[in-house]
């Protein structure tokens, strides 16, 4: 993508887990406005790539770098804070908070308490700006009907959204989505689609880990592929099915 700007470098990327060595010389680039998929078999280490990028897990060689600045060693905090948001494979909700709760509290990610509390005029405003945001994200993501829920008691499909909520509450110019639609009710995996390919065209860069060949091609404009720890393909999604390295990696060669 030589006429996107670079926004995600990853070069030489690996990570072990004690004798496992989960990734091996990954490198790839996206660049700003791209909509990408992540496929590979089980174990191939998608959910682990995810975490090093977004700083869940150390890495333990090579860089990342996130607008031309190295952001490889940072916290997930930190790493929130500059604009990449993540969601997650299993997402867990806690059960004394409810879904509009769990919104409004993912706001604070990028504004600290103690800058709210050291503002008093500011809470107020910050805190209306928070649920105005969540009550249109809720809206967005079709769970208006649930917002006074635990969020616990959600279903499986509607934690993923509540992830995906939460992930746009900071305002990020980029999201990695894991597996976003696995598990979810065929019903709303149209309107996840839909609510990705429009926060794309508003900009926003998606990187998506996901199985679902319909959803791949639908949304995706490029796909990186994994086994095993390394990538052996980028290319577009009607190129996958005669790409030599990619069945291998799915047939076992
Ligand atoms: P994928 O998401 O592609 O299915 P994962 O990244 O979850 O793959 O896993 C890749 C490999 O890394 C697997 O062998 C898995 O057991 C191992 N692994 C992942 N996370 C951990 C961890 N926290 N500790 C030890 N091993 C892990
Ligand atoms: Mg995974």
């Amino acid at each position: 993508t030589p006429n996107q700007e670079r926004l995600l470098e990853v070069a030489s990327l690996a990570k072990a887990f004690g004798g496992n060595r989960v990734l091996q010389d990954v490198n790839f680039s996206i660049g700003a406005g791209e909509i990408v998929g992540l496929l590979g078999p089980n174990g191939s280490g998608k959910s682990t790539l995810l975490n090093t990028i977004t700083g869940f897990e150390a890495i333990d060689n090579g860089a990342v770098r996130y607008r031309g600045q190295e952001i490889g060693r940072l916290g997930a905090h930190r790493i929130v804070e500059r604009g990449i948001a993540r969601t997650f494979q299993l997402p867990s909700m806690p059960s004394m908070m409810s879904v509009m709760e769990v919104a409004m509290a993912a706001a604070t990610t990028r504004h600290g308490l103690w800058e709210t509390l050291c503002n008093g005029a500011g809470v107020r405003g910050a805190e209306a700006a928070a649920r105005d945001k969540a009550t249109r994200l809720l809206h967005e993501l079709l769970l208006t009907h649930v917002r006074d829920l635990p969020a616990s008691a959600l279903s499986g499909g509607q934690k993923k959204l509540l992830g995906i909520v939460c992930a746009l509450m900071g305002d990020p110019q980029m999201v990695m989505l894991d597996e976003p639609t696995a598990g979810v009710h065929p019903n709303l995996r149209n309107d996840i689609v839909q609510a990705l390919k429009r926060l794309n065209r508003q900009g926003m860069t998606l990187v998506i880990v996901e199985h679902d060949m319909h959803f791949i091609r639908e949304v995706c404009t490029r796909c990186i592929v994994l086994d095993r720890g390394h990538i052996v393909a980028s290319c577009h999604p009607d190129e996958l099915s005669s790409n030599e390295r990619v069945l291998q990696a799915y047939l076992g060669g």
